[in-house]
């Protein structure tokens, strides 16, 4: 169908589940449900791994051998990228915008899982994203000099496809979940774009459903101009418009993002206890507990009306919570 000529290589098997979250629906007084994007067999899950099975599509379309992926030391598309292509047989370059850790330091989180899965680790030292993007085009322009075939993971047109992909998964799943109310609300991280905006290129070909943008990066006007790209690769892609326009299905709030990308609030804190206690389900601080506080907050304030299905999209990234410890010392 829609995504057939896009190479794409197999990585999730089938769907990931979407489940009630009964004791916290009661405590909102909203039929909540979780799609959970953080269970999947491969590497500890994660919304990465739907990307990654477009990007590694791509690759393996193209001859490539060698895939080289950017990212923080906690970067679950860091890790992530390294399982797939473990899974898939290629070798695989990751670029640390850090500085390289002391000799005997500890790896935590995803840095210990890179370290299991034996892939090549690189440090460019802590420069932003653009200078990590020119050091990996050095590094690949030299491995291409030695004869491999590299390719750079991340072109977020191509990564937005694993998540049309999502889009038409969970509308099939919603219709079947016994919520006893229509699926009409979505809640999701709102971040530099691919996730999100496929998601809503595939809601706006389906309509019916407002997506709850929860900003855990960007101010309003930035994430649209990055937004609105995206959006418009995937219409050329896919040769398709959609017949709604991705604002007109979404609501964006920047009140929950705090002090920036990465840096927690007690909000955030307080949610990954909430869901920890009311559901035995965890979340990490750097994504899904803002977006989680978001959902409670516009609950608590009446902002969701009680007959109307809300989901909350787990977009992953737990074992980077296991890096986040020191973040809950003050009441753990
Ligand atoms: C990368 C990531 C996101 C954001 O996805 P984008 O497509 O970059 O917006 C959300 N949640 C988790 C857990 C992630 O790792």
């Amino acid at each position: 169908m829609l995504l057939d000529s896009q190479p794409r290589i197999r990585l999730i098997g089938g769907e990931t589940p979407l489940e009630p979250a009964e004791r916290l629906s009661r405590m909102l007084g909203i039929p909540l449900c979780f799609k959970r994007d953080d269970l999947m067999s491969l590497g500890m899950g994660g919304n990465k791994v739907r990307s990654l099975e477009f990007w590694l599509g791509e690759a393996l379309s193209r001859g490539c051998d060698t895939i080289l992926v950017g990212g923080l030391p906690q970067s679950n598309l860091c890790r992530l990228t390294a399982a797939a292509c473990a899974k898939a047989g290629l070798s695989c370059i990751i670029v640390h915008n850090a500085a390289q850790p002391a000799h005997g330091s500890v790896p935590q989180g995803n840095a210990l899982l890179n370290r299991l899965m034996g892939v090549q680790t690189l440090y460019c030292g802590p420069v932003d994203e653009h200078r990590r993007m020119d050091f990996i085009r050095q590094q690949a322009a030299s491995l291409g000099s030695l004869g491999k075939k590299p390719y750079i993971i991340g072109d977020p047109v191509t990564g937005a496809l694993g998540y049309v992909a999502a889009a038409l998964e969970l509308c099939a799943q919603a219709g079947r979940l016994t919520l006893q109310v229509p699926l009409r609300h979505i809640f999701i991280s709102a971040s530099a774009g691919p996730t999100e905006t496929g998601l809503l290129f595939g809601l706006c070909l389906t309509g019916g459903v407002t997506v709850h943008l929860v900003s855990v990066e960007y101010d309003e006007a930035t994430f649209w101009s990055i937004a609105d790209e995206i959006f418009a690769g995937l219409e050329q892609r896919l040769g398709i418009r959609p017949p709604l326009r991705p604002r007109e299905i979404a609501r964006f709030y920047g009140q929950y993002l705090g002090n920036g990308y990465g840096v927690p609030t007690p909000g955030a804190l307080d949610a990954v206890r909430t869901l920890a206690r009311a559901e035995g389900i965890f979340v990490e601080t750097v994504y899904n507990a803002k977006v989680l506080h978001g959902l409670l907050d516009q609950a608590h304030q009446g902002a969701l009306p009680p007959d109307e299905g809300v989901c909350f999209y787990h977009t992953g990234g737990t074992p980077a919570l296991f890096g986040q410890a020191a973040q809950f010392m003050e009441e753990i």
